[in-house]
């Protein structure tokens, strides 16, 4: 069997092409059988993939039914469970799916305007254990298939017909640079015409700096964007705040986005009395102001260490109008989805520790 999900839109075509041909794509389920089927056949099993996805062949009855159930033992199609879907009160929608093995994932989709952005998974937990995090409190459990990967997007599709978000972010459980082989292939499949067909510049990929699999990206042709999870302006904050900085250290992980060729996103979720000083807005644009940078300022969710506490919003208005006096562009995002535990991991985690998230545990932000 063969998880065409889990390839490049080109190579599942090959796969295909060479099992109608009687090839051994489908070693052990019917390959090589000689299927005697016409040439255009492959023209109308690829878009079933992605483009007008099949959530399984019998349900693509555009086909004979014979070759549906050949092709069903042969590359079956792997789905998400849709586990349980939230709906704030400011549209932000999150969905908890369940994989085949019983591990969980989550997506946010975030309407805006005319944008849907999807924020997704790409490992089910996370190894870094960044202190503000929900993910990282609940360690990692195993990575994600490029199908698991890709397969958010398509969950949403098979929902709702021509549902695919206007934007991704890898923002969701998990470091994707930690899980680079998968996610090199989900980015192909979300961008490729005959995937999800979404611009480069519309996907980001948002990692704390893991320095290999960094350079792997920057290779990549295509204009996709990063966001460094920064957080902190100087190696010793970022060391207490992200054990990573042990590994990758700050300074080696600024010089790689200098070659990165692209501008970058700084992300900076804003921790009271931690990281939001006048002075450590000064330390950040040092840093950003070279680099040329957008500096995205996050209000911090709960859900990560129990001794964090947001930063007041005066504190966070103050931080940003620093960060403009030094001509860093800047953005404080809004909180979205505060009724819905939207922030990533935390809606697993909650629901592991079998109790409601109460809305006055949540900071305010409007
Ligand atoms: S912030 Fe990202 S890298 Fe850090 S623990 Fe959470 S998921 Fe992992």
């Amino acid at each position: 069997m063969t998880d065409l999900l889990s390839l490049t839109p080109d190579a599942a075509r090959a796969a295909l092409a060479d099992w109608l041909a009687g090839g051994a794509a489908g070693a052990g389920a019917g390959a090589g059988a000689g299927h005697a089927e016409p040439g255009y056949r492959v023209t109308q099993l690829v878009p079933r993939l992605w483009q007008r996805p099949a959530g399984s062949w019998e349900e693509a009855t555009d086909l004979p039914a014979a070759l549906r159930s050949q092709l069903a033992a042969a590359f079956p199609l792997g789905r998400l469970t849709l586990a349980t879907t939230q709906l704030s009160r400011d549209g932000t929608e999150k969905f908890l799916w369940k994989l085949a093995d019983g591990e969980a994932i989550e997506s946010v989709l975030i309407p805006e305007g005319k944008r849907r952005t999807l924020c997704i998974s790409s490992q089910v937990g996370c190894a870094l254990g960044c202190v503000f995090c929900a993910t990282g409190r609940m360690g990692f459990r195993r990575n994600l298939r490029a199908s698991e990967i890709a397969g958010q997007v398509r969950e949403l599709v098979l929902r709702e017909a021509g549902a695919v978000p206007t934007n991704i972010v890898f923002m969701g459980m998990g470091e994707p640079l930690l899980n680079w082989d998968a996610v090199d292939t989900a980015l192909t499949i979300l961008n490729h015409r005959d995937g999800f067909g979404i611009g480069a510049r519309h996907i980001t990929v948002s990692t704390v700096g893991i320095l290999p699999s960094l350079a792997q990206l920057a290779k990549r042709p295509e204009q996709f964007r990063l966001a460094l999870s920064l957080h902190a302006p100087t190696a010793q904050l970022r060391h207490e705040l992200m054990p990573i900085e042990k590994k990758y250290a700050l300074p080696d992980v600024i010089q790689a986005l200098t070659q990165f060729r692209r501008r970058v996103t700084l992300e900076y979720v804003l921790i009271g009395g931690k990281n939001d000083s006048l002075a450590q807005a000064d330390e950040l644009a040092k840093l950003a102001r070279p680099l040329g940078a957008l500096v995205n300022l996050l209000p911090l969710h709960p859900g990560g260490a129990p001794d964090l506490t947001p930063s007041a919003r005066p504190r966070m208005l103050a931080f940003e109008r620093r960060l403009k006096r030094h001509g860093v562009e800047v953005v404080l995002r809004r909180s979205r989805g505060l009724d819905i535990s939207a922030a990533c991991g935390q809606l697993r985690v909650e629901l592991e520790a079998r109790r409601k998230v109460r809305p006055q545990e949540h900071a305010r932000v409007e």
